[in-house]
């Protein structure tokens, strides 16, 4: 069994990046203690056991606000808990991720970010990511990522598709090429939508899927993938469509739909699904109730019917359903972006699969 768990430490952050959806709490400097941090782990060490099955793993997703805004004991301390707290052997089927915008990374960060991977945030084509005074930090950005990859840490980066880089594939490709850095481009959320600088920039379903047609045709972007370097969604599409003949069987929606993506926690403790964060639909308290507790609740009774739904909806009639995706993006997406997906006919994996490689039906007509 797998367990992952989205932690928001803290919301606090020394950015205010214009598209962030922690906005209104990002001055709060509230953070979760190592006492409710332990709580976490331990709760998740119980429940393994209960109902693991021997080859259990644990991914645990550290973001913010700005995680690395928090000192480097308070890091250090969490990776000593984790040792104690899961026990060495499932400790080592652990892995560790941070999200960071970079800005504040240091050399006192080297040797914690050996234990856990960094994601970082860089669109390349924008100034939306400001500091409080409005002043962008993409020179700050590129210079912590060349630092990093100049002493050996592994990086991947996020790209916001937006309005602004919407058509710049090639200056996107080139930065991510030239630093043979993997990177994930995705949409903005259209929850944050209601912010009227954000509904300015968004872009829809059909850009994205447009830009991801551009990267493609990219002979070098085909290249470093051929060669191992990951630019998903495409490296994901690809390994979809290997396994699109090798399926048998209707997929069962009602099991897929039960299943758990990711679980994200609160600095309060309340976790939720990602497709109810934050503030909507609480399985209830980490800090105060097992994880066992929290899968029976109600709440989550609601999002797993509701899942069930969204598959038979959405994913039922896609050749990837039960062929190496379980629907997770469309059955744990939020309200707005399932919308999307409803009016498109499917999520950005089968979309941008239809144009890399069209069904075998349409191929024929
Ligand atoms: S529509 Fe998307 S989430 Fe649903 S099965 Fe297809 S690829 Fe997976």
């Amino acid at each position: 069994m797998h367990v992952g768990l989205i932690l928001k430490v803290s919301k606090f952050c020394n950015l205010r990046c214009t598209y962030c959806c922690e906005m209104d709490d990002l001055g709060d400097r509230r953070r979760m203690s190592l006492n409710q941090i332990e709580t976490v782990l331990c709760s998740v060490r119980t429940f393994l056991e209960a109902y693991g099955s021997g080859d259990d793993s644990v991914s645990l997703y550290w973001h913010g606000g700005e995680p690395l805004v928090q000192p480097v004991s308070y890091w250090s301390a969490i990776r000593e808990a984790q040792e104690g707290c899961l026990g060495e052997d499932l400790c080592r089927r652990t892995s560790n991720a941070l999200q960071s915008n970079l800005t504040l990374v240091k050399p006192a960060h080297l040797p914690l970010l050996s234990w856990m991977r960094i994601g970082f945030s860089y669109d390349v084509v924008n100034d939306l990511r400001v500091d409080m005074k409005g002043r962008p930090s993409a020179d700050q950005v590129v210079r912590k990522v060349d630092w990093l990859t100049s002493v050996g840490v592994p990086l991947a980066g996020i790209v916001v598709v937006s309005k602004a880089n919407a058509t710049r594939h090639e200056e996107v490709a080139d930065f991510y090429l030239a630093r043979r850095l993997p990177f994930r481009f995705i949409l903005l959320d259209e929850a944050l939508e209601h912010r009227g600088e954000v509904q300015v920039l968004r872009v829809g379903l059909p850009e994205y899927v447009r830009f991801a047609e551009a990267l493609w045709s990219l002979p070098r972007v085909r290249q470093a993938i051929a060669g191992g370097l990951r630019i998903d969604p495409l490296s994901e599409v690809l390994s979809l469509l290997k396994d699109d003949d090798h399926g048998s069987g209707p997929p069962d929606t009602a099991a897929l739909g039960g299943r758990e993506h990711l679980l994200e926690v609160d600095t309060d403790g309340s976790v939720y699904s990602t497709a109810d964060y934050p503030y909507r639909g609480s399985y209830g308290s980490i800090f105060e109730q097992p994880l066992e507790q929290l899968l029976l609740s109600d709440a989550r009774r609601r999002r797993v019917a509701r899942s069930r739904d969204r598959l038979d909806r959405v994913c039922a009639s896609c050749r990837f359903l039960g062929r190496g995706c379980s629907g997770a993006r469309v059955s744990h997406a939020t309200e707005p972006v399932y919308a999307e997906y409803v009016s498109a006919g499917g999520c950005e994996l089968s979309l941008v699969a239809d144009v890399i490689s069209p069904p075998k039906a349409s191929r024929a007509a």
